[in-house]
């Protein structure tokens, strides 16, 4: 069995049946941050504390990525062949932070400001080891329960 890998350590909780993005909260003001930092941009405080962010949050804002994103940093299938087009936005966590990630879902005419979305954990690529490497992305809550509105 080839082993599932996260992109990056210490951006999301795996492996886990609820993963969560892991991000900061200040002690002093309660700003959060994604992903982790040690000092707060907002009061400049410089004692922060590692949180288990929200699964579930707002979209925002998005856009759909038609061509590959400049590698470095994107990780992805950069080749004509391989390469699919994906949402990619911002996902308001209530009360939190707005993180932006990539989106499940790609057809613009089932994206909609303000609709609910979940944290999930996919496939990205196949490391030169055969390992599955693994990103967080937003889905819209009821895409895969069979029970959208
Ligand atoms: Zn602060």
């Amino acid at each position: 069995m080839p082993k599932q890998t996260p992109v990056a350590e210490g951006i999301f909780s795996w492996p886990s049946t609820e993963p969560h993005l892991i991000g900061s909260r200040c002690t002093n003001c309660g700003n959060h941050m994604f992903p982790t930092q040690s000092g707060c941009p907002k009061c400049t405080g410089e004692s922060t504390e590692t949180v288990a962010l929200a699964r579930r949050g707002t979209l925002w804002t998005w856009t759909v990525q038609g061509f590959p994103p400049k590698a470095p940093p994107y990780a992805g299938p950069t080749d004509a062949k391989s390469f699919q087009p994906f949402g990619v936005g911002y996902v308001e966590l209530p009360g939190e932070v707005k993180v932006e990630a990539r989106l499940t879902e790609a057809d613009p005419a089932k994206l909609t400001i303000g609709m609910a979305m979940e944290l999930v954990i996919i496939p990205l690529t196949t490391d030169a080891d055969g390992n599955e490497v693994l990103t967080f992305a937003f889905r819209p809550v009821g895409a895969n329960e069979g029970a959208a509105a």
